[in-house]
C-alpha cells in the first residue's frame, strides 16, 4: 500500500478496504457465512447499447443482484467507471448497503458528477436486490412494508394541434390514468417560429392549451406540462403565474439547474405546483429546493441520483417538508429502474406520482417480472429482491452493434439569432 499527499493508490485502496473489512468479519452464529462481494459484472443491450445493467456476484451459489446504470448518451463511459470501482467491492461484505454507498461515493475524492453517480447507482440496486433475495423478500419490504396497494402512474399525451393532443389525452382517461402530461408536440413544442423557439410565442401558446383542455375535460384530470427548461428565467415566473387558473398537478422543469434560486419568485408569487430534478445528482440542487419548501414535486432519476439507498433519504426528507417523490423514467430509461422506482412509491408516505414508460415488446421479452401497468396503477411482484430475472444472452442479443458504437447526442433547440437553450 503506498501512501502519497493523503492519497491511497489504486492498488492501496483495495488492500486498506480489504484490512479493514478483516476487522468488520465477524460471524454473527456457527456455521453463519458472511456473504461476500466476489465479482462485478456489466451487462449492455438495448439496439443502441444504452441499457446498462450492473450484476453483483457472491460467494453463495446462485446469489447474486441486478441493478441498472443506463444511460443513452455515455453508456460505455459508465461501464467503464463501473469497471473501475469493482476493485473496491471485490470481497466486501454484501450486506454492508450504507457502508459501500460511503465508500463508493468518496472513493475517488471528487463526487457528483453524472456518470459515477449513475456508476454507483447500479451497484446500490444490485446490492438492494441480492439483500432481498437473501432474506426473502421484496425490497418494498425491507424498506418498511408498502403503504399504498399500488402506484399512480401519470401518462404522457401529445399532440401538434390542440384535437390531436385533446384526442390523446382522451385516450389515456378511458384507460384508467388520473394524470395526464400535455405536451404540443416535441421539447419546447408550442414555442417556435420558423424552427427557432420564442418565448412570447410559448407563453402565448401553452396557457391557450390548457384552456382547451380544461374547456374540454374541465377541471377533473390532473394535469401536468413539461418546459423543459426552454425559458427565460422571468418568464418561467411569468408562466407559472399565467397557468394558475388552470389548476395544474404540477409544472415541470420551468428552470434549469442552473436558475434554482427563481423558485423562491414563483413560490412568492402563485401557487402553480413546480415539479423539477431529473437532472439532479448533487445533494445541493435538491436539498435546498426541498428543505426551503420551493418545490413541490422532486422529480430525480433512481438510477441517476444514487439509487435506492440516497433516494430513500429523499423520499424521507420530503415527508417532513410536504414535498413528494415523482420519480422519472420516459422512454430512455429500463425496466430495471422502473422498478427500483415502484418499490420506493409502494414503501414511502411521501410518493406523489410515477412517471410510466413503454418498452418494445421484444425489449420486455427478455425479462420476467416486469412492473405490471394497469388503469393508470403499476403493479411490483413478489418474488424477492426487485423480483425481476434478466435472460442475459436474450439481453445481449437486443444489441446492434453498429447502432451501439455509434455518438449519441440531445437534439439542439435554438433562439432565431442561433443561441443554445438548455433541454
Ligand atoms: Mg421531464
Amino acid at each position: 500500500m503506498v501512501y502519497h499527499h493523503g492519497v491511497y493508490l489504486t492498488q492501496g485502496v483495495a488492500e486498506k478496504t480489504r484490512r479493514l473489512l478483516d476487522v468488520l468479519k465477524t460471524p454473527r452464529k456457527a456455521g453463519w457465512r458472511l456473504t461476500t462481494i466476489t465479482r462485478v459484472e456489466t451487462i449492455r443491450s438495448r439496439a443502441d447499447g444504452s441499457w446498462l445493467f450492473v450484476k453483483i456476484h457472491t460467494n453463495q451459489p446462485g446469489l447474486f443482484g441486478l441493478g441498472s446504470a443506463s444511460d443513452p448518451f455515455r453508456c460505455s463511459v459508465i461501464e467503464e467507471a463501473v469497471k473501475t470501482v469493482a476493485p473496491l467491492l471485490i470481497g466486501r461484505d454484501a450486506s454492508r448497503i450504507e457502508d459501500i454507498w460511503q465508500s463508493v461515493y468518496t472513493c475517488c475524492y471528487w463526487r457528483n458528477d453524472s456518470v459515477f453517480s449513475t456508476a454507483q447507482s447500479g451497484i446500490d440496486q444490485a446490492l438492494w436486490d441480492l439483500k432481498g433475495k437473501e432474506a426473502g423478500l421484496p425490497i418494498y419490504q425491507l424498506l418498511g412494508g408498502k403503504c399504498r396497494t399500488a402506484v399512480q402512474a401519470y401518462a404522457h399525451a401529445s399532440g401538434d394541434s390542440l384535437a390531436q393532443l385533446g384526442d390523446d389525452v382522451a385516450r389515456y382517461l378511458e384507460e384508467g390514468y388520473h394524470v395526464v402530461r400535455c405536451q404540443l408536440g416535441a421539447y419546447g413544442g408550442g414555442g417556435f417560429l420558423e424552427g427557432a423557439f420564442d418565448d412570447d410565442t410559448y407563453l402565448e401558446k401553452i396557457p391557450q392549451m390548457f384552456e382547451y383542455l380544461r374547456n374540454r375535460f374541465g377541471l377533473g384530470p390532473k394535469l401536468t406540462h413539461d418546459v423543459h427548461e426552454h425559458l427565460m428565467p422571468q418568464n418561467a415566473v411569468r408562466l407559472s403565474k399565467l397557468l394558475e387558473p388552470y389548476r395544474l398537478y404540477f409544472l415541470e422543469d420551468v428552470l434549469p439547474p442552473e436558475q434554482l434560486p427563481w423558485y423562491r419568485q414563483i413560490r412568492q408569487q402563485c401557487t402553480t405546483p413546480q415539479a423539477v430534478g431529473e437532472l439532479f445528482t448533487n445533494p445541493n440542487e435538491f436539498v435546498p429546493l426541498i428543505s426551503e419548501r420551493l418545490i413541490d414535486f422532486v422529480r430525480l432519476r433512481v438510477s441517476k441520483a444514487g439509487g435506492i439507498t440516497n433516494c430513500r433519504k429523499v423520499a424521507n426528507l420530503c415527508e417532513w417538508f410536504g414535498v413528494r417523490t415523482a420519480w422519472q423514467e420516459g422512454a430512455d430509461n429500463d425496466p430495471v429502474n422502473q422498478m427500483a422506482s415502484v418499490h420506493l412509491d409502494l414503501a414511502s408516505s411521501s410518493f406523489g406520482v410515477q412517471e410510466e414508460n413503454h418498452f418494445e415488446e421484444a425489449e420486455l421479452a427478455v425479462f420476467e417480472g416486469v412492473a405490471r401497468l394497469e388503469g393508470g396503477y403499476l403493479y411490483a411482484n413478489e418474488a424477492p429482491g426487485l423480483g425481476m430475472h434478466l435472460d442475459e444472452k436474450a439481453a445481449r442479443g437486443l444489441l446492434d452493434p453498429q447502432l451501439a458504437k455509434r455518438s449519441y447526442f440531445i437534439a439542439e433547440d435554438r433562439r432565431r439569432d442561433g443561441e443554445i437553450l438548455r433541454p
